[in-house]
């Protein structure tokens, strides 16, 4: 398969697995493509990560049991049960961040993917470059405690507590289901929330009959933000799939490749 050209980055770029000395991660590659697993071995472990690998679906499951990686990359199309399984088996006992790496390009092989239990998508052919920094922002989000009354990204602060949502210090004022909406996205910063998600997140189980709404309702939540200040190029569209908030603690600059 065509691959792209893998973008090993510079030892001492950004982030925690670029200090050797730092770092005694592990990563599980589950692919059972030769090429691939040698390709990401290598810029992985010039990271300073430690790999184990799998090249089918089952072995992959007990590798997680057994080495208890610190992340999983995972293809979906694996010889022996497809990655989706794969995913929600990982995740009946174990939330270690799963990167997916496919060639499935419809959108709905990234819900199915993501509602599973992922954390996050990238398509085939990949940038390696791209695959270590999304690693990096999923351990990132790991390592942070599991919840605060209040939630910042950027100039966007929500008290969860107060129930206040400010942008620069000016407080914005959102409707009911507005608020759910940006308190499931600030929640997930830097991971792609589907649809579905936020569907029964803020409707519930019956959620999906009110998918039309939810684009008016991001609409409108999108313009009072701009409206007070907050790059909109932080709220990210994936078409089809969902929405991503920016990690605004990562990011160097304009959102990568794909907004
Ligand atoms: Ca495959």
């Amino acid at each position: 398969m065509e691959l792209v050209t893998p973008a090993v980055e510079p030892i001492g770029a950004t982030g925690p697995d670029q200090h050797p000395a730092k770092c005694a991660l592990t990563v599980l590659i589950i692919e059972d493509e030769p090429q691939i697993r040698r390709l990401l071995r290598a810029a992985l472990e010039h990271c300073g990560w430690r790999v184990v690998e799998a090249d089918h679906g089952r072995a992959g499951i007990s590798e997680a049991a057994i080495s208890r990686p610190d992340a999983v990359i995972l293809d979906l199309g694996l010889p022996d049960m497809d990655g989706q399984e794969v995913i929600s088996r990982i995740r009946e006992w174990s939330g270690t961040p799963i990167l997916v790496l496919s060639v499935r390009e419809k959108p709905e092989a990234r819900i199915l993917a993501l509602d599973a239990g992922a954390d996050d998508f990238v398509p085939k052919p990949f940038n390696t470059g791209e695959v270590l920094a999304r690693l990096r922002a999923l351990r990132r989000r790991r390592e942070q405690p599991a919840e605060h009354s209040e939630v910042a990204c950027g100039p966007l602060r929500m008290d969860l507590a107060a129930r206040r949502v400010t942008v620069a210090g000016h407080e914005i004022h959102l409707t009911p289901i507005e608020y759910a909406l940006l308190k499931s996205l600030v929640r997930n910063v830097g991971k792609v929330v589907t649809q579905g998600y936020l569907l029964r997140e803020v409707w519930g189980p019956d959620g999906d009959r009110y998918r039309n709404h939810l684009r008016v309702h991001l609409t409108h939540l999108r313009k009072k933000l701009t409206g007070a200040g907050f790059d909109r190029t932080l709220l990210h569209t994936e078409p089809g799939v969902g929405y991503r908030l920016t990690d605004c603690r990562t990011s160097q600059g304009p959102p990568d490749r794909q907004n």
